[in-house]
């Protein structure tokens, strides 16, 4: 089973138990993204006719839902955004600082996440910058970063 149809599988295990649980307080987004997620190359999105260059055939294939955030579709932009990154990387040492959110506070940011995500970057960055500052932990002629936010944990 591929890494998209285990996360496909684990929304249709868990969504209703999900959408009990904390209910009114999910986010319309979020809301969009699950039932994107949910739907994405199902009928729910309608059927795409193509005809096929090497068979001459007409097939019929099930759309996909366009969502930014659905693993099936934005898988290839993912690698796309990845190729860039290494692009981007300067010679020299590079590794990832992760900053973590305790659990108490998920509800808060789950409620205000444009506020409550421009204050994690604006901290984690002075965090960052006082780190360089001092020089004990990072080391170098020319210290840098960049953050992204990364909503899913390693268990997903
Ligand atoms: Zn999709």
């Amino acid at each position: 089973m591929s890494a998209v149809n285990k996360i496909t599988e684990i929304f249709r295990n868990f969504v209703p138990e999900y959408l009990e649980r904390f209910g009114s307080s999910i986010p319309s987004e979020h809301r969009k993204a699950i039932t994107a997620i949910l739907t994405c190359r199902t009928d729910g999105h309608g059927l795409l006719y193509y005809e096929c260059e090497k068979c001459g055939e007409m097939h019929v294939a099930f759309r996909s839902c366009g969502n930014r955030h659905c693993p099936a579709c934005q898988n290839h932009k993912t690698r796309q955004w990845m190729v860039r990154q290494m692009k981007r990387q300067l010679p020299g040492h590079h590794f990832m600082v992760t900053f973590t959110v305790p659990s108490e506070l998920w509800d808060v940011i789950r409620k205000n996440q444009k506020k409550c995500y421009a204050i994690m970057f604006a901290a984690s960055s002075q965090a960052m910058g006082e780190l360089i500052a001092k020089g004990r932990h990072v080391k170098g002629d020319a210290s840098g970063f960049f953050g992204v936010l990364h909503t899913w944990g390693r268990q997903i």
